[in-house]
C-alpha cells in the first residue's frame, strides 16, 4: 500500500520517502507459508498505472510471483524507498511528525501509516493454558507440514488461513481437527466466473465504508474460505470433511488439559450457508437487472454444509492424540511504535476512511478502510488516490486555517 501511495504522491509532485523495515514486499517474503498463493485472481493484481499482463489472468500467483510483481512495480514507479529502516517511534511536533528510525530521524508534515493490517498473528489468551507438551504454531511460524511433529494437529480458525492449512496438513497424513467459529463461506467459482469477479462486477467490492450498515462489524468479519489453486478448487468445510478433517465447534476454553469446544455446529453452518446464498442471490439479481445473463452460466446453489452427526465437545490434550496446534485465529496491526493518541480502547486506529484522528496523519490497507476491497492489492489504488488527494489539500491549506 505504501508503494501505491508513493506512486500517487509522485503524480502530484509531493516530495516523500517510503520507509521499509525489510525489503520491498517484505510481508510476502517473510510472513507467509510456502504453498500460499494469492486467493485473488491475477487480473486483480493491479496497482496504480500497473497491472498483471501475463498469460493466465484467471490464475493465482505464488509468493515468488507476488514478490516479483510488487518489486517490478516499485522499480517501474521509481518509488523512493529506504529499505532496512525500521520506524521505532512517531511523535507529533508543531509542524507535523518526528519519525525515529533505525537509520536516523526524520521530520515530516504528513505521514501515511501503510505498515499493514496483519503484522502480528492474533492468538487468544487461552493459548497460554495449553499443556507444554503441545507445540503451538501461527501462520508466521508455520512454513509447511514438515515443521509439525508427527501426530494429530488442531487447527483453530476456519477462515482463509485455517481452511488452507487444514487442507495441506491433512494431505500430509496427519489427523486434523478443525475448530470452526463464525466464518464466511464462498464458492471459488459461481456461474462459471471467479466469485471475486462477481464481487467486483456487481459493485459489492466497491461499497464504501460510509454506506455500509454497521461498518464496525463488517471490518471485523473473518476472511472468506477461499484458496487459489490451478484447479480453481472450492475449499469449503464439505471439501475438508471429505478429505478427512474432523470439524468441531469454536474453541471455548482449555481446562485441566482438555480443549473444550462449543456445540451448535449445525446453526453455525446454517448461518454461513444462508449468508452465502444471500450474496449469490445479490449476484443473480445484478446479472438479471444489468442484462448480463448471457455472459455467465446458469444460477447455482451448493450443497448445504454437512454437520457431523455429533461433534466432539472435548479433546484431551495430554493423551498424546494431539501433538500440535496451529492458531489460524487472525492477524492484527502493530502500532507499538506510534506515540500519537489515535488508538481506541479496543486497540483500533481511530480514523474516518483512512483520515486518522490527528492532523496530517493517514492510514492505508486496513479492512474496509474506504471500500470493501480496501485490504486487498486490488483495492490499494483507489484508496491511495483518494487519501493522497486529501493529503494534498491538507498540505495546501495554510497552517493557521487548519487548527
Ligand atoms: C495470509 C495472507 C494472505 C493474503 N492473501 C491476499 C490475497 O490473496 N490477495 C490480496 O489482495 N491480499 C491478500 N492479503 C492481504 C495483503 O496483506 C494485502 O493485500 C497487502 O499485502 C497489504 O499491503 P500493505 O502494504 O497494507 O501491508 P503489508 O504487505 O503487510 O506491508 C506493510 C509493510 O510495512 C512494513 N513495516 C511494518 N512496520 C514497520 C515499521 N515499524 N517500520 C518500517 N516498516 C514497517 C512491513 O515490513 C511491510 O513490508 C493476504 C494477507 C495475509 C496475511
Amino acid at each position: 500500500m505504501g508503494l501505491a501511495a508513493s506512486r500517487c504522491l509522485t503524480a502530484r509532485s509531493i516530495d516523500h520517502v517510503v520507509l521499509e523495515r525489510g525489503e520491498v514486499a517484505n510481508s510476502w517474503r517473510r510472513e507467509r507459508w510456502d504453498s500460499l498463493r494469492l486467493l485473488t485472481p491475477n487480473w486483480q493484481s493491479r496497482l496504480p498505472g500497473y497491472q498483471y499482463d501475463g498469460a493466465d489472468p484467471d490464475g493465482y500467483m505464488t509468493m515468488r510471483e507476488v514478490i516479483d510483481f510488487i518489486s517490478r512495480f516499485a522499480v517501474f514507479s521509481g518509488v523512493p524507498v529506504r529499505t532496512h529502516t525500521t520506524v521505532t517511534c512517531v511523535k507529533r511536533n508543531d509542524a507535523g511528525y518526528d519519525v525515529a528510525t533505525t537509520n536516523g530521524n526524520l521530520r515530516c508534515r504528513t505521514l501515511i501509516l501503510a505498515s499493514g493490517a496483519c503484522n502480528v498473528p492474533s492468538v487468544p489468551a487461552l493459548s497460554q493454558t495449553v499443556p507444554q507438551s503441545i507445540q503451538s504454531f501461527t501462520p508466521f511460524s508455520y512454513r509447511n507440514p514438515s515443521d509439525l511433529p508427527q501426530g494429530g494437529v488442531l487447527v483453530v480458525g476456519a477462515s482463509a488461513t485455517g481452511v488452507q492449512l487444514a487442507d495441506e496438513i491433512v494431505r500430509s497424513g496427519r489427523p486434523v481437527t478443525l475448530s470452526v467459529g463464525e466464518h464466511v463461506r464462498l464458492p471459488r467459482t459461481y456461474r462459471g466466473r471467479d466469485v471475486l469477479w462477481w464481487m467486483d462486477a456487481s459493485g459489492v467490492w466497491d461499497q464504501r465504508y460510509n454506506e455500509i450498515d454497521d461498518v464496525t462489524r463488517v471490518r471485523r468479519l473473518p476472511s472468506p474460505q477461499l484458496i487459489g489453486t490451478p484447479e480453481r478448487a472450492t475449499l469449503d468445510l464439505n471439501a475438508l470433511s471429505a478429505a478427512g478433517v474432523e470439524l468441531v465447534g469454536r474453541l471455548a476454553a482449555v481446562r485441566d488439559g482438555q480443549a473444550l469446544f462449543s456445540g451448535g455446529l449445525r446453526n453455525l453452518f446454517a448461518l454461513a450457508d444462508l449468508k452465502m446464498n444471500r450474496l449469490l442471490g445479490t449476484f443473480d439479481e445484478w446479472a438479471r437487472s444489468h442484462a448480463r445473463e448471457a455472459e455467465v452460466g446458469l444460477p447455482e446453489r451448493f450443497e448445504p454444509t454437512r454437520a457431523p452427526a455429533s461433534s466432539r465437545l472435548k479433546l484431551d490434550l495430554r493423551n498424546g492424540e494431539l501433538r500440535s496446534i496451529v492458531w489460524a485465529t487472525g492477524f492484527r496491526p502493530d502500532y507499538s511504535w506510534l506515540d500519537v493518541p489515535v488508538i481506541d480502547d479496543k486497540g483500533h486506529l481511530r480514523h474516518d476512511g483512512g483520515v486518522v484522528d490527528a492532523p496530517g496523519l493517514y492510514a492505508l490497507g486496513l479492512p474496509v478502510l474506504r471500500r470493501r476491497k480496501s485490504t486487498f492489492i486490488y483495492g490499494a489504488g483507489d484508496d491511495a488516490r483518494e487519501l493522497v488527494d486529501h493529503l494534498a489539500s491538507y498540505l495546501a491549506t495554510p497552517v493557521k486555517a487548519r487548527s
